[in-house]
């Protein structure tokens, strides 16, 4: 079996927003407009923009990503939480049970959200073809060995992600982007260091006590 490249992805901090909040923002009966598609199907670039506001600072312009989802949720890198002056708190794309709120500011009106900025768990996306093929299941952790010119990385921690819709790539925050240096189409492939199943924590006591396995 030969390995398989997985494009790597850089995602920018965007909003996902629920039709009732964008409505408060942008005025009732409002609608998303299309800009552009996004790598996985049915995603795409809107025109609107909000403006994200924390206890210290903002970012104007923040870009929507359609369509509307059930929740409100702002994606941002770790930087960026510590410019909105917000605990940085990774999760996976949905779960914002006990995240940090804040304010957003759009052309109609202005809305406190109390929770849902999160810093989006690394993740690969693919078929379930291709998780058959890369002998992962949904939801695995895996680690991603990332091709680079004087700076690769292997991550840890990478979600898998398996949906019919997905089309496969890894995707990244801009922090996790720019700490390897990658040419026009980063790719990773995953590698597996273990046997079973993986423990960061459990490797790293490993290794203080002297067993190297
Ligand atoms: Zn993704």
């Amino acid at each position: 079996m030969s390995g398989v490249k997985i494009p790597i992805e850089t995602s920018a901090r965007h909003i996902h927003v629920s039709r009732e909040e964008f409505e408060q923002l942008f005025g009732t009966g409002a609608e998303l407009h299309y800009v552009k598609e996004l790598s996985q199907p049915g995603q795409y670039l809107c025109e609107e923009r909000l403006t994200v506001r924390g206890p210290r600072g903002s970012f104007e312009n923040m870009a929507i990503l359609g369509p509307f989802r059930k929740e409100t949720q702002v994606e941002v890198s770790l930087t960026d939480t510590r410019r909105l002056g917000l605990p940085g708190i990774i999760r996976q794309s949905g779960n914002i049970a006990d995240t940090p709120g804040c304010t957003l500011i759009g052309p109609a009106g202005e809305l406190t959200i109390p929770r849902g900025v999160i810093v989006a768990k690394r993740h690969i996306h693919m078929t379930p073809d291709e998780a058959i093929t890369l002998r992962v299941r949904d939801n695995d952790e895996v680690f991603v060995l990332t091709k680079s010119y004087e700076r690769a990385l292997i991550y840890a921690d990478v979600v898998v992600r398996v949906s019919r819709n997905f089309r496969l790539a890894m995707h990244v925050d801009t922090d996790e982007a720019n700490a390897f240096s990658s040419d026009a189409e980063p790719y990773g492939v995953i590698v597996r260091l273990f046997d079973d199943n993986y423990n960061t924590d459990k490797w790293i006591d490993e290794v203080l006590s002297g067993i190297y396995r």
